[in-house]
């Protein structure tokens, strides 16, 4: 029998209503806040990523699916989605025709990594860009948005970390400093981050070896080496948090290692997750626009992992099925009855269902148990002759014979019964 790839998971039924929610939730909040949505392809020109994500970090050094096309062009499966989104926005012009310039993305990304508890190789991301501006009460709206998004959900005890990383000239001055404390005890630091003192020093203040980081404990923080401008950004950002009642704790660990990454960047953490705690995690990215290619245009954003977030979801966010009528037509001319009325229930937005193995009313009501409909219509010969059908209330058992034509009208009453306050008026 042929099997899943490793770290790839099929999402079966009885969790689609659980991702249906986080969907759904995940639409309504963006389109709330202003935001339209893009769907990128899966995937692009290995070059885009590798050119906007950089040759420095863990997803272009190794977790990306890549493979030739026919013709040998490198194609690769999208890791993120800022990167498309950034190409799709220049390639469309959106900056001209969309004045909102808000974009968000629900759909799966692709990386070869040890699949654990919380890390798979592909999962699905929930994210937001917004280009143009500057401005930090942006990176507000897009910090209140992520958060709000797992309000929503229910998510308890979250901590939203946050730090700033200044502009690329700010981050020059402050690595002289990282270096100057870190050479001295370059034995102590992993293989990793001796290797990263070169090429990503700023990485070695966000690694996991305990050795290192009770060593980095004390490095001097990247706040501290702002520019004026930049830490009266940051500055404003955390006021505006406060304002809107936004708890954070500012990390100076959260850097993201980039050049193309500036000021605010933030995360948001679940304890109720291991290691891989990580329910989403953004920035202002004011360089990357113009690195593929585009006019300078600042811009912020987040990626929420979506799969992290479903094992911590609370069961009573889970939107409820709708109730379940269920259609028992038997007998010549109650089958033909019931496919009438199955059609016509549905019809009126009702969900309805029936079983074509059953034929007699007791394979059918035994049917209807299974499926859990909350309401059964029985349709026999001796009903549909007299035009009539009999609505059971599955849980009460109470029946009730009423004429054919009536049966929405009455169905919408049991699955809907009018307020007390609504009967009076
Ligand atoms: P991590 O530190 O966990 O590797 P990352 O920095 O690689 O995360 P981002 O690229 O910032 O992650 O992606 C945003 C979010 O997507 C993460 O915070 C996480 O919730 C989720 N995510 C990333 N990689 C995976 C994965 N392999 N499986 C499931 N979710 C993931
Ligand atoms: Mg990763």
């Amino acid at each position: 029998m042929i099997r899943s790839i490793k770290g790839i998971k099929d999402i079966l039924p009885s969790h689609s209503p659980k991702w249906q929610t986080l969907e759904s939730r995940a639409h309504e909040l963006a389109r709330r806040f202003g935001f339209m949505e893009i769907r990128i392809p899966i995937f692009e020109q290995t070059e885009l990523f590798s050119r906007s994500i950089g040759g420095a970090t863990d997803i272009v050094e190794k977790e990306m699916y890549t493979f030739p096309d026919r013709d040998g062009t490198s194609l690769t499966l999208r890791p993120e989605g800022t990167a498309g989104v950034v190409r799709a926005f220049l390639e469309h012009s959106l900056a001209n025709q969309f004045a909102s310039r808000k974009l968000y993305y629900i759909g799966p990304m692709f990386r070869h990594e040890r699949p654990q508890a919380g890390r798979f190789r592909q999962f699905q991301q929930f994210g937001v860009e917004a280009f143009g501006t500057e401005d930090p009460l942006m990176d507000v709206e897009i910090i209140t948005l992520l958060w709000q998004y797992f309000s929503l959900l229910g998510l308890q005890d979250l901590t939203l970390h946050i730090n700033s990383i200044g502009t690329l000239n700010d981050r020059h001055e402050y690595l002289g400093h990282l270096r100057d404390f870190l050479l001295p005890h370059l034995d102590k630091l992993c293989g990793n981050c001796r290797r990263r003192i070169d090429t990503n020093p700023l990485r070695i203040l966000d690694c996991k070896v305990p050795h290192c980081r009770s060593l980095t404990d004390k490095a001097p923080a990247l706040i501290d080496h702002l520019s004026p401008p930049s830490a009266s950004h940051f500055r404003e950002v955390l006021q505006n948090l406060a304002l809107l009642k936004i708890p954070y704790t500012i990390d100076h660990r959260l850097v993201r290692g980039l050049d193309y990454y500036s000021m605010t960047t933030f995360e948001v953490t679940s304890p109720a997750l291991g290691a891989q705690n990580t329910i989403g995690a953004g920035g202002r990215y004011d360089g990357l626009v113009e690195m593929l290619g585009g006019p300078p245009t600042p811009a912020v954003g987040f990626a929420i992992g979506l799969d992290r977030v479903s094992l911590v979801l609370p069961e009573n966010a889970i939107s409820p099925p709708s109730p379940l009528v269920f259609v028992a037509g038997f007998g010549e001319a109650g089958q033909e009855a019931g496919v009438k009325l199955l059609q016509e229930i549905r019809n009126a937005g009702i969900t309805a269902d029936t079983d074509y193995r059953a034929s007699t009313l007791k394979n059918l009501l035994r049917s209807a148990d299974r499926l859990s409909a909350s309401i059964t219509i029985i349709l026999g010969d001796t009903e549909t002759k007299k035009g009539t059908a009999i609505l059971r209330d599955m849980v009460t058992k109470k029946q009730e014979e009423i004429p054919i034509s009536k049966v929405i009208q009455t169905l919408t009453y049991w699955i809907n019964p009018p307020s007390p306050s609504q009967q009076n008026s």
